[in-house]
């Protein structure tokens, strides 16, 4: 069997491991900091407790699958519970509506709330699952540079049904053609946000997207999204993966090839070195090539293309409870064009979309009982020198505090004063996310979807240039998310069978 080396300990990375493993390979995860998981590492601020990136977990069956592979039960070493209600949204006119995770039942409030036909939405989620039944498994469960993915039969139905993804359209297009009503065309907008696109810019197709949260359902982790980290890191270390952590990798080794160079190991920042067979790569794919592989030839167009976007966080440990939020809240912005558009020019406007989720209100141990540990998350451009952080951070915090206390009161009938609450603070914005995980510019998901190129665009699970060397995570094929992530794993394992097989690792369809 192989002996395989993989950089970082990302859910991606923890999943290749998983799946290496149990295909028979010796395999070491090489990790930079002291802890697994990456983005999905845990704050601690006094009483209390936050996940620092991701808050909403879609389709759980994908953890799950991991355990089962093992010969495990999965609700053994990781539970979760499915949201009744998977986002409440707000808009400054004063309109409130609980978007449910059953689609009669949120299409039958929208048409209370909005006066939409409970249909039109019904419609419209419809028609995005049967953009993913015709498009999913060849997109986001398969090679898209292997010849085989396109002879299939799934491939030629939906290519005789190509007018039915909406590739000419916009995501906001389809939705004021589908919806008609701006608030419900903003709410489902923002789905274009799930993978840090621009829904004026993306393509029609996305709308799939809102079948996985009102079709599919939202998921809350039995001990907050870091459980999930700390799950597959338990199972990983029961499957006989070694992990080296607060151990940096310095240089992919290669040796020449007769067509291109091998990776035959790493190189570690303390100058030790380890030889390898094959080495999987689950740090940005960007910074893999400039960092790691200085002297080796690199993808440039893929490595150019524009990146999804980033994210100011405020963690606050607010000291009294707030019965007007649920676990996830949408305080829209007014002008959602401008919010864009202001992305775009790579800063913030000044009334963003402010989305808080509170992880305290199903994992009470998140927080002291009189409080609740708020994730205020808006979205942010990436990281560029043209920044000033500091002077943004300042001018957004109050701007955010005062669209929260203005929209809470109104709700509640009597002045709200959140800023005297605020018991503890953290900031994150775009440098600390890519200092922090190196993700090039703190992109959260990668490269963008703005495009109908895109999918092609995203570098795939193998090198091209170097042989022997994989990749898996948010920053390559299928794209960012958890989800997504965890099928990157599972793709690689697969497209490794297929290139380079050893005799426990046969090569699956
Ligand atoms: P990462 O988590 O990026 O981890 C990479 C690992 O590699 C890190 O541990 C890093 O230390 C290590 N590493 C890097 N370089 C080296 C080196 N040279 N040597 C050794 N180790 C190295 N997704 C959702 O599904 N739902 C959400 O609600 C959501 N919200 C998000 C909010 C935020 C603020 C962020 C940041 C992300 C969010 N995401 C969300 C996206 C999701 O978190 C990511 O797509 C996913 O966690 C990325 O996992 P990964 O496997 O690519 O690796």
């Amino acid at each position: 069997a192989p002996r395989i080396g993989i950089i970082g300990s990302g859910i991606a990375g923890l999943a290749a491991a998983v799946r290496l493993r149990l295909e028979g390979a010796h395999v070491e995860v090489f990790e930079a900091a002291d802890t697994p998981g990456g983005k999905l590492g845990e704050l601690v601020l006094g009483e209390y407790r936050f996940g620092i990136g991701p808050s909403l977990l879609t389709m759980p069956q994908y953890i799950d699958e991991l355990f089962t592979l093992a010969g495990e039960t999965p609700a053994d070493h990781f539970r979760y519970q499915r949201l009744e209600t998977v986002c409440r949204y707000a808009w400054e006119d004063g309109i409130w509506l609980d978007a449910s995770g059953d689609p009669e039942t949120f299409a039958h409030e929208v048409e209370r709330v909005l006066g939409v036909p409970a249909q039109r939405v019904l419609n419209t989620l419809a028609h995005g699952a049967e953009k993913y039944r015709l498009t999913g498994h060849t997109f986001l469960e398969k090679s898209l540079h292997s010849p085989k993915t396109w002879l299939t039969p799934e491939v030629g139905h939906a290519l005789t049904r190509l007018h039915r993804l909406d590739l000419t359209r916009t995501l906001h297009q389809v939705h004021e053609r589908d919806l008609g009503e701006a608030h419900l065309v903003q709410l489902f907008d923002r789905f274009a946000t799930y993978n840090g696109s621009n829904p004026y810019r993306a393509p029609g197709l996305l709308s799939m997207i809102a079948h996985f949260e009102h079709g599919a359902g939202a998921f809350v982790p039995e001990g907050g999204i870091p459980a999930i980290g700390r799950a597959l890191y338990d199972l990983a270390q029961r499957v006989g993966v070694i992990f080296h952590f607060n151990t940096p990798v310095a240089e992919i080794l290669t040796r020449p090839g007769r067509q291109r160079p091998r990776a035959v190991g790493l190189r570690l920042a303390d100058d030790r070195q380890v030889l390898l067979d094959r080495v999987v790569s689950n740090m940005d794919v960007f910074f893999t090539h400039e960092r790691l592989l200085p002297n080796a030839p690199a993808p440039t167009r893929v490595l150019a293309r524009e990146k999804s976007t980033s994210a100011l966080i405020f963690y606050w440990g607010v000291d009294k409870p707030f019965p007007e939020l649920d676990v996830h809240n949408i305080l829209f912005s007014v002008d959602y064009p401008a919010e864009f558009a202001a992305l775009e020019a790579g800063t913030l406007c000044d009334d963003p979309t402010v989305y808080i989720s509170i992880s305290s209100r199903y994992d009470q141990s998140a927080a002291p009982a009189h409080g609740e540990n708020w994730f205020v998350m808006i979205n942010a451009p990436c990281a560029a020198p043209h920044q000033d952080w500091e002077a943004l951070i300042q001018r957004t915090r109050e701007r955010v505090i005062d669209k929260i206390e203005r929209m809470l009161s109104r709700r509640r009938g009597q002045a709200v004063a959140l800023r005297d609450m605020i018991a503890e603070e953290a900031v994150f914005d775009p440098t600390t996310i890519e200092a922090s995980t190196l993700s090039h510019q703190g992109a959260l998901y990668g490269t963008s979807s703005n495009d109908r190129m895109a999918a092609f665009m995203r570098h795939p699970n193998h090198s091209r240039h170097v042989d022997g060397l994989y990749f898996c995570g948010g920053s390559v094929h299928p794209g960012g998310g958890l989800p997504l992530c965890l099928l990157s794993a599972k793709i690689m394992t697969r497209v490794m069978a297929q290139r380079e097989p050893w005799p426990h690792n046969v090569p699956s369809s």
